[in-house]
């Protein structure tokens, strides 16, 4: 169901984005490394999910920011062997793999005792289940970003892995989605001469909020599949002020379809945009409060940058010119804004009408 709120496992549940999955699917077999790109719920996600599900041989997916919360604010080399470990063993579970003991995991004749085992050594067994199946094993991190917290190194240590099986371990391939696309991109590192990445090629593709009119289409399919039948004068209301943006598109036809009316369906989209976003904000603020007063000015309108410095200063006290700099190249990483024509504009209008409330 194109309006189910979870992310999408399957082609069938998605609309549009052939060509992006063919692209990931392509990037599979020909890149070593290939990267997802676009803002928070576009659908990076879902379309990384089926494209696994699609995918002939063995792929693993990893959600970096669940390793990431669950440990000490770091990801330890064991967190993540653990992880790969487990994800085998439920494939193993399947059919995929045998001679699986609870105590020293073996794949593809390798033993691995989680614990022992490093980054390197779950590499060189993956890259023997790659040659016992002919194909690639495919391991795919979800806002990859979060991976800068490998080890204690800025994730260098991670990436070192990346590149040797780049280097030496053609069975092996990886893919990396982020939402934070500047992080992910500083993280990744291909451009940057001290990553131990550089020069690599890889793969990017970037997933981009619907069109006007796809945006239509999709809520007009959606309304037919669910057998609602909804005034176009809404459907186009509902895209003024939503976007493009699939996870607000699904959230507003997940609504409507329950509660019945189009102002109760706004609502219900409002309040859970403004959870989400709220939980978003909470984690910023940790990093800096700063950042909340300056999605706050230009939510409100005020898009210079000595406009958005007044109003910080007038609400937060002195911030030094080098700083505000900083902390708006942040932001712009982490997706929330973009600078355009030397306005400073946030990229998200729900994200913006939350935040200026
Ligand atoms: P991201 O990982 O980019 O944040 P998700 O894949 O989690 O985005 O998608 C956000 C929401 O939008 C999910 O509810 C998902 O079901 C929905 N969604 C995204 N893309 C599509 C699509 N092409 N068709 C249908 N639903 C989609
Ligand atoms: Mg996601």
């Amino acid at each position: 169901m194109l309006f189910d709120p979870r992310p999408k496992e399957r082609r069938e549940e998605i609309f549009d984005r052939e060509k992006e999955l063919e692209k990931i699917l392509n990037g599979m077999n020909e890149y070593p490394i290939s990267l997802i790109i676009g803002i928070r719920r576009v659908g990076k996600s879902s379309l990384l999910k089926v494209a696994l599900n699609e995918y002939s041989g063995v792929g693993i997916y990893i959600d970096t920011r669940r390793l990431y919360s669950s440990g000490s604010g770091s990801i330890s080399s064991a967190t993540l062997v653990d992880e790969i470990t487990r994800i085998l063993l439920g494939k193993g579970r399947v059919g995929f793999l045998r001679g699986i003991k609870v105590e020293g995991v073996s794949f593809a004749g390798l033993h691995l005792k989680p614990r022992e085992s490093s980054w390197i050594d779950v590499l060189d067994g993956l890259e023997q289940l790659g040659r016992k199946t002919g194909e690639k094993v495919v391991i795919a991190f979800d806002e990859a970003q979060y991976l800068r917290f490998f080890g204690s190194r800025g994730g260098k240590d991670f990436l070192a892995g990346v590149a040797y099986a780049y280097d030496s371990l053609p069975n092996v391939s990886f893919i990396f989605t982020g939402s934070e696309v500047g992080l992910l991109h500083d993280f990744v590192g291909i451009d940057d001469y001290s990553s131990p990445l550089y020069g690599r090629i890889s793969e990017e593709v970037e997933i981009k909020p619907f069109s006007r009119e796809l945006s239509e289409e999709f809520l007009r399919r959606g309304f037919e599949e669910v057998g609602l039948k909804v005034p176009e004068e809404e459907i186009i209301l509902a895209v003024d002020s939503l976007d493009g943006i699939p996870g607000w598109l699904v959230e507003f036809g997940f609504n409507y379809w329950k509660k019945g009316s189009f102002k109760a369906a706004m609502e219900a989209t409002m309040n859970r945009a403004k959870a989400m976003i709220k939980e978003e904000l909470f984690e910023l603020e940790k990093r800096s409060p700063r950042y909340a007063l300056i999605l706050k000015a230009i939510s409100i309108g005020l898009s210079r940058w000595s406009q958005i410095k007044d109003y910080v200063e007038a609400k937060g006290g002195p911030v030094t010119n080098a700083r505000l700099n900083s902390l708006l190249v942040n932001l712009e990483k982490m997706g929330w804004i973009k600078k355009e024509k030397g306005r400073y504009l946030m990229v998200d209008p729900v994200v913006e009408k939350v935040v200026r409330e």
